[in-house]
């Protein structure tokens, strides 16, 4: 199995709009973070899209994707999901809906902020996405060969979606996961989790705080995403423990 970070940022990106901060100037690539998103190019062959967000469309130039056999969702929060119009570019590729996985919550909100998309009474042809829509809840499923285990984790008042893949696991956005999800990620080769930045959030783990989760669950290898101006690569990096680091834009894994 082939994971592509598509994005590494917090909701603004990094750099920031009109920031002039050292991170936001600094001249290493990995300072540089879009919208959090990733490409799964599963052992069968699938290809799963996990969010779209408002830079999809420059992530599948930078990396040339051409292919994208679902999308996973794992909340409707707007950095998550803005690039949803974009998929109509699939749809063209394929002359098929691109499927979309979430929980019913995700697929309601989808559904609202992308009424156009959906409105049955539109005139035909008129450039809209063309989504076939999957409902899942905290049950395991499968997407072509490839299962996936739905991880709940607490993001502030919501509870949103993780999943796992075999073993990998991809974490976004939480500031906690409950006990009955921690049971779901033993024996993992590589954790993806949320490190927002070093002052608390209410809805974003802390860099400390993820380290004392990314102990507990023990993956061979953690790595931090959701990540904010706060957080140069190189200086961040360095201060972590063995085995715990920070992922960036355009890094890929085979696991
Ligand atoms: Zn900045
Ligand atoms: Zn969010
Ligand atoms: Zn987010």
């Amino acid at each position: 199995m082939n994971v592509l970070f598509l994005g590494t940022g917090t909701s603004h990106g990094v750099p920031m709009i009109a920031c002039d901060c050292a991170v936001c100037r600094s001249a290493d690539p990995r300072d540089n973070r879009l919208r959090p998103s990733i490409y799964v190019e599963g052992d069968e062959g699938t290809r799963i899209l996990v969010d779209t967000t408002p830079d999809l469309r420059q992530q599948a130039l930078r990396h040339d994707i051409r292919r994208v056999d679902a999308v996973l969702y794992t909340h409707a929060h707007a950095d998550h999901v803005l690039g949803l119009d974009e998929l109509r570019r699939f749809n063209h590729l394929t002359r098929q809906p691109v499927p979309l996985y979430g929980d019913r919550g995700t697929l309601d909100q989808i559904r609202k902020t992308f009424a156009y998309a959906f409105d049955k009474d539109a005139p035909a042809g008129g450039g809209v996405p063309d989504l076939a829509m999957h409902t899942i809840d905290a049950r395991p499923f499968r997407i072509g060969g490839q299962e996936i285990i739905p991880v709940p984790v607490r993001h502030g008042q919501w509870s949103i979606l993780g999943f796992r893949f075999g073993r990998f696991a991809y974490l976004t956005d939480c500031n906690a996961v409950p006990d009955a999800s921690m049971a779901l990620l033993h024996d993992l080769d590589v954790l993806v989790l949320d490190a927002l930045r070093h002052r608390p959030h209410p809805t974003h783990f802390t860099v400390a705080q993820a380290v004392e989760v990314a102990k507990v669950i023990g993956a061979r290898q953690t790595l931090f995403t959701h990540i904010c101006h706060d957080l140069g690569h190189a200086e961040t990096s360095a201060k972590l423990p063995p085995g715990i680091g920070l992922a960036y834009d355009g890094q890929r894994l085979t696991l």
